[in-house]
């Protein structure tokens, strides 16, 4: 906090801007690393964050059930095996509470606090052509000079929260899950209302259903799921998969996902009974495996889609057993796997609860929030006294577009990305001269890729590409619009050639009104990704033009 206090008089007392190489916008798993690669190398570097405290994600998203949907094993960092190893998780997949708890230890590990400012929103950033440089103004009205920007904003952190006419009349409590309260929310006794299902809905319905009075949940799309299994972990436990660090090290950064498991099955040679035997294995797993370690087929030939789809149905409808909820609950119109797929417990099963009702609004749709609850469009009203949107983030371009950012000419990124959203590698932009971004669009993000394994991943060529500009005299790096364009076709090639681009959902842009249509992660493999980052990397950044 001392800091803090320093930089921001530095600003404001001598009016003067705080002169830096680079700042780090965010202090989740991505700008954590980032600060400590960019700080190891000598630059002089300050991330900034509006949180109060380090995590990011893990920081905001701290609603009721939130937890890991990844084994937590396979999310830690693996750049260094002491601090891997100097961690223990209590489960394979833990909550909120836990998670937080780890990033706090990365920070102290790496003393990376005294180079944070917390509770210091970035509302700007111009680049001056003359200079090279960026002036990034933040909330308090600080003023930074620095010649590089690294953006670790994160790709599902601008929330979705101004969605109806009247939120402000209601008079209940009225939360979105990405914001919710650190002091504790009494929500026994009460009547609760849920839009959403998604994976934050999904945590949250389940684990409120029993502690509430009632509970009205708004679904518009049903969703396929995964039932979790999620064993607590022994000392024994925690030594053998810490026995594993080298073997996570060298495979993580190489598999299609990022995670563990890669694809081992192929559809076409087997017989009905052996497709059987791999999905029943795999969904015994109680993880994501199912979902990115079956069949990957699963993502290009509806045939195998809609047969996986099924199978999924029959697990549901075993659980659900009424007609009604089936209907409500189970998909019908899309293919498993084509938008993130949620694990869950006993998600289900809260809707065999008497306390607990569901209501579709997809024929019927929100249409605004009154002062006692809810109102669709054929007027009718259910009443709450509180009020949960789990309704998800414009994700991979709110949180850069929520920034005034303008490039070379003045131009904005937020109106240059209303008409097409466009990156090089997810690494920059044209137009945008050394501006750097983490979990950007069309780069393998949230969407089918472990996050901190591609995170990490992005955060060493970022620090090793301002490596080579200073070790080459360079100060200013811009991919070329050739090289973009080039990106964007090969993003486009592999991503129409799926059925992920078939379905509606955040992956595609479809839940912010007007947000062009475009497969926000680069589904050619996590593996293959880097490879290709490398090459440029090696080849001297080709594509990147320098001086
Ligand atoms: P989401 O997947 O976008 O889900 C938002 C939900 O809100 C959807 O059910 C959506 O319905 C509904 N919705 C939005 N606007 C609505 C409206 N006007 N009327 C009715 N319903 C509306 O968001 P999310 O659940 O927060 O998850 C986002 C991503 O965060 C996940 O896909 C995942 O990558 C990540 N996440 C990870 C974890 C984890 O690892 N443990 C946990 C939570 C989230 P439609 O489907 O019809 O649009």
């Amino acid at each position: 906090m001392a800091e803090t206090a320093v930089l921001t008089e530095t600003a404001s007392v001598a009016g003067a801007p705080l002169t830096l190489d680079a700042i780090v916008i965010g202090a989740g798993v991505a700008g954590l690393y980032q600060l400590h690669l960019l700080r190891q190398q000598g630059l002089d570097v300050k991330a900034f964050d509006a949180a109060s405290d380090v995590g990011g994600t893990w920081y905001w998203n701290r609603y009721p059930g939130s937890r890991f949907d990844s084994e937590a094993f396979c999310y830690q960092y693996l750049f260094s095996e002491e601090l891997y190893k100097g961690w223990s998780w209590s489960e394979k997949f833990p909550g909120q509470p836990e998670i937080e708890r780890w990033l706090h230890y990365v920070a102290d590990k790496l003393d990376l606090r005294r180079d944070i400012q917390f509770s210091t929103r970035i509302e700007s950033a111009h680049y001056n052509e003359a200079t090279g440089r960026w002036k990034v103004t933040t909330d308090s009205g600080q003023v930074i000079d620095t010649r590089y920007v690294v953006s670790c904003c994160g790709m599902l952190s601008a929330p979705m929260a101004s969605l109806f006419p009247g939120q402000e009349t209601f008079k209940g409590q009225l939360f979105h899950t990405a914001r919710w309260p650190k002091q504790p929310v009494d929500l026994a006794g009460k009547r609760v209302a849920v839009i959403g299902n998604g994976a934050t809905g999904i945590q949250v319905i389940q684990t409120i259903a029993e502690q509430v009075g009632h509970l009205t949940v708004f679904v518009r799309t049903p969703q396929y799921m995964i039932p979790m299994k999620n064993p607590t972990f022994t000392e024994e436990d925690q030594n053998a998969y810490k026995a594993k660090f080298d073997l996570f090290a060298q495979r993580l950064p190489h598999t299609f996902t990022g995670f563990e498991h890669d694809f081992e099955h192929a559809w076409a040679p087997l017989t009905p009974e052996q497709r059987r035997e791999v999905l029943e294995k795999t969904w015994e797993d109680g993880s994501l495996k199912f979902w990115i370690a079956s069949f990957g087929e699963l993502f290009f030939d509806p045939e195998v889609g809609e047969q996986i789809s099924e199978f999924v149905r029959e697990k549901m409808r075993a659980r659900l057993k009424d007609e009604r909820l089936c209907k409500l609950l189970i998909p019908s119109d899309y293919f498993f796997g084509t938008h993130r797929v949620p694990l869950e417990r006993g998600f289900l099963e809260a809707f065999l609860r008497p306390n607990v009702e569901v209501v579709s609004v997809r024929d019927n749709p929100i249409e605004r929030v009154t002062p006692d609850g809810l109102m669709l469009r054929d007027g009718t009203t259910y009443d709450c006294d509180v009020l949960i949107f789990a309704t998800g983030f414009d994700a991979g371009t709110g949180a850069l577009t929520r920034i005034d950012i303008r490039g070379r000419d003045g131009r904005s990124l937020k109106e240059d990305w209303s008409q097409d959203i466009r990156t090089t590698m997810g690494l920059q932009v044209h137009g945008y001269p050394n501006l750097f971004t983490t979990g950007a669009p069309l780069a393998p993000s949230a969407a089918l890729c472990n996050m901190t394994t591609c995170l990490q991943q992005q955060a060493e060529w970022i620090s090793d590409c301002i490596r080579h500009m200073r070790a080459h005299d360079l100060r200013v790096c811009e991919p070329t619009a050739a090289a973009e364009e080039q990106w964007i076709e090969h993003h486009e090639a592999l991503a129409n050639a799926t059925l992920v681009t078939k379905t509606d959902s955040w992956y595609m842009g479809c839940n912010v009104p007007g947000k062009p249509r475009r497969l926000l992660s680069y589904v050619g493999g996590v593996g293959a990704y880097r490879q290709k980052c490398d090459e440029a990397a090696a080849s001297g950044y080709a594509g990147f033009a320098m001086h």
